[in-house]
Order: structure tokens, then sequence, then C-alpha cells
């Protein structure tokens, strides 16, 4: 059997942390099993090299950001594969291209395109450990891109869709948890949860799985354990939803500040512009969520949206360039907002919920400035300094 194991940026650290993890890595080794290992940058590296970058330049081009931010991973490979060495386990390290990682995309937000995986599977034809940099590949130009924040979790999920196995993501986290246990001590930890509501509870703040990589595992059915680094303890499995699955309205809530709330005032009101609008930061990649408009007035419109705060230097780049266009419009860019949102497949069949949280915020006095739902979600931007209050109130409505 082949299993591909993540470590991220906590769980190597440290030398003393990569000695854990090689130890960790032989014991599967030693069971017979092919073993690719994923990791990611030591601790801090990717936010110190970012930190860098930014003292040079407040905009730093992304391709120079990328090519930075691809060397924290290449150093935690190549200690990963001597500490195994040192062992007495054959490993060999391998950066994203030399795992044939092919990317496309954007600088800094590139997406895994395929993966020409022979050499991988020379190397454990071979007996070896393969110890892949995460994070990172190459695109057609020969460019290294990186795969977005948390994009370690991605690679190590394509790598198993396209090696057909498991994929095993350690952390320092010993599961997935109905709300972050960082933001809410007394969350319950989850035995399973379906990749819907993974990836859903990912891209709404959930940090501990990369939304595209819940995505990837979902689409070539790729089991997922998320557990402890550096104990054995159980974990909690990320597969398709079956009846076996807790039955609750709610499985989870996730709140992110990573994102801000744009509104742009003053459009002139026909659904054409609109299109522009959002149209031009499509072919910028960038994510948007959150969509909502005012009622027309004087034949003028506001519309907000949330967004990425990485990516603020490009959006107000293209509302600038729409102002050719639309000479009135005002941009408002607010900072301290949190997306708060429930997630649970339970709520398909269930009506009400929203209501209750409605009636929740409410008796809270927890104001906010957008809504939005989907199937199974339904999220508010609420200002940052109420989040904790609305995390544990409905928390306790919910018991999560
Ligand atoms: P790694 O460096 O291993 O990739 P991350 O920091 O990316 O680790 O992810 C692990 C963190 O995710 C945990 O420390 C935890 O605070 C956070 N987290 C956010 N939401 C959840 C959740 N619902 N369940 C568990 N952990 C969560
Ligand atoms: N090192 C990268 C980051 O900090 C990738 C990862 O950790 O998954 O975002
Ligand atoms: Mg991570």
């Amino acid at each position: 059997m082949i299993v591909v194991q993540k470590y991220g940026g906590t769980s190597v650290g440290s030398i003393d942390k990569i000695k854990t993890v090689a130890k960790r890595v032989a014991q599967r080794k030693e069971k017979g099993d092919g073993v690719v290992v994923v990791v990611s940058a030591m601790g801090k590296t990717t936010d110190q090299l970012i930190g860098m970058a930014k003292e040079l330049s407040d905009i730093p081009k992304r391709r120079e950001l990328d090519m930075l931010m691809s060397t924290g991973e290449q150093v935690s490979i190549s200690l990963l594969s001597i500490a195994l060495n040192e062992i007495g386990y054959e490993s060999i390290s391998l950066t994203g291209f030399q795992a044939g990682i092919e990317t496309d995309g954007y600088h800094t937000k590139g997406k895994i395109q395929d993966i020409d995986i022979e050499k991988v599977k020379k190397y454990l034809d071979e007996g070896k450990i393969v110890v892949v940099a995460g994070f990172q590949g190459m695109n057609g130009n020969g460019d290294i891109m990186t795969l977005g924040r948390g994009g370690s979790d991605t690679t190590a999920v394509a790598l198993a869709a396209k090696l057909e196995c498991v994929c095993e993501i350690y952390t320092d986290v010993d599961g997935i948890y109905t709300i972050d246990p960082r933001l809410f001590p007394t969350a319950r930890k989850l035995d399973c949860i379906s990749y819907e509501e993974m990836m859903e509870m990912a891209s709404l703040g959930a940090g501990v799985m990369e939304t595209r990589a819940v995505e990837i595992g979902q689409k070539f059915n790729v089991p997922i354990y998320v557990a402890l680094s550096n104990e054995e303890w159980p974990g909690t499995y990320i597969k398709e939803f079956d009846a076996t699955m807790e039955s609750k309205v709610i499985t989870g809530l996730s709140a992110s500040d990573k994102d801000l709330m744009v509104t742009i005032n003053h459009v002139p009101y026909n659904s054409k512009n609109i299109s522009k609008v959002f149209g031009a930061l499509a072919k910028k990649d960038i994510n948007v969520d959150m969509i909502s408009q005012t009622a027309p007035s004087h034949g003028k419109v506001n519309v907000s949206f949330t967004a990425p705060k990485t990516d603020e230097d490009i959006i107000l780049n293209i509302m600038e360039s729409l102002k050719n266009e639309f000479e009135d419009i005002e941009t408002d860019i607010e900072r301290d907002i949190t997306k708060l949102s429930v997630v649970g497949i339970g709520m398909r069949s269930q009506s009400g919920v929203a209501a209750k949280t409605f009636e929740i915020l409410a008796e809270n006095d927890i104001g906010f400035k957008q809504v939005t739902t989907s199937e199974i979600r339904i999220s508010y931007t609420i200002d940052t300094k109420d989040t904790t209050r609305a995390v544990e109130a409905i928390a306790r409505e919910f018991n999560l």
C-alpha cells in the first residue's frame, strides 16, 4: 500500500521536531508501506519570507514572491531527508517541479493542473521514502509557482489522488473540531466529516485544511485523515457523506478575518455594469464572496462583496481602472470585519436555521452587514469585535 503523509509547518518547526517526524515516517515504512511525505516550511518561515519582501517593497512582484516563498519548503524537504537517511532509511527529497507538479493560473495562487507522477513512482519502486516540497509547482513558462497559503495540503491530496491512495494530514491539532479550538476551546472533535461540509468550513475560515485540497479529495475520492503529528491519537476522517455520520443540523462554525468588505457606491443601475465589475475581478482571479446590492436609487446602486485581504492591491487597481468607465463610483473598504458561517448538511432537510441564527444575533445585539445562504451554510459579515460573543452564543444554542 502507498500512503501520502503531510506534516505542517509547526510539526517541522525545529530540528527536534523534524527528528520526531522522521521517526514516525520510518515507523510507517517499517509496516511495508510505500511512503510519500509532503512537508511545509518550518514554523513561521513563509510569513518571515513575505515580511522580508515587504520590507523592500509594498507591492512586490508576485513572481518574485513565489520564488522567495518556495525556498521555505526546500529547507524542510532536505532536512527531513537527511534525518531519514541518518536513521537508516533511504530517502530522496524533490521540489514540486521535480515531483512533476504542473501548475497554471496566477502567481501566489497557482492551481495544480496535472502531476507527472512517474518519477515519484520510480523512487517508490526503488524502496525510497519520497519527500516532496508542499505548496509549489512549475508553470508552462518554467516559473516556480506557489499554491496559495496552506497549499501543502493541496500538494498532498493531489499526489494521493494521482497515486490512488489515502492521504494523512498531520498537524498541531488532533482532528477537525466543530469550531477552531483556538477560538472556542470547548468545541467538540468530530470523528468524521463530509467533503462537502469540510469544503465549506475550510473556505469560510477553518484553516486546518486548505479548501482546494478538500475539493480535489472529493473529486478523486481520496480518503483524508487529519490527526496529530507527534502522537498516536484518533483523528478525523474526511469522506463522502453517509448515513453513519452524526445527523445534526449544524456540523460546524467557521470564522474568518482574512477577508475585507468592499463597497462600490453609485454604480449606474444596469446589470451589464455589475457584470463588468465582477468580470474585471474574475479576470484577475479574485475570489469574491458575500455579494450584495442595494435597491436602485436615482438610477444608482451600491454593490458590496468580500474578498481576501491579500488581494487588496489588485482590487484597488481594478477599482481605479473602472473609474474610466463609471466616473462617479467611490470605493469603500472595511477591514475590521469577520465572516461568520454555520455549516451543516442537515440544513437541507431542516428549515428554521436562518430564523434561529437571526434570533441569536438579535438577542445578543450583534449587527451584521451582509448575509448570504447556500443549501448547507449561512454566512454573516459582522464587526470583528463581536466575533467572540457571536461564536459563543451560536455554539451554545446549537450545542457545538
Ligand atoms: P499546519 O501548519 O499543520 O498546516 P495549520 O495552522 O494550517 O497547520 O492548521 C491547524 C490549525 O487549524 C489548528 O491549530 C487550529 O487552530 C486551526 N483550525 C481552524 N479551524 C479548525 C477546526 N474546525 N478544527 C480544528 N482546527 C482548526
Ligand atoms: N508554507 C506555506 C504556508 O505557510 C504552505 C503551507 O504551510 O501549507 O502557507
Ligand atoms: Mg495548514
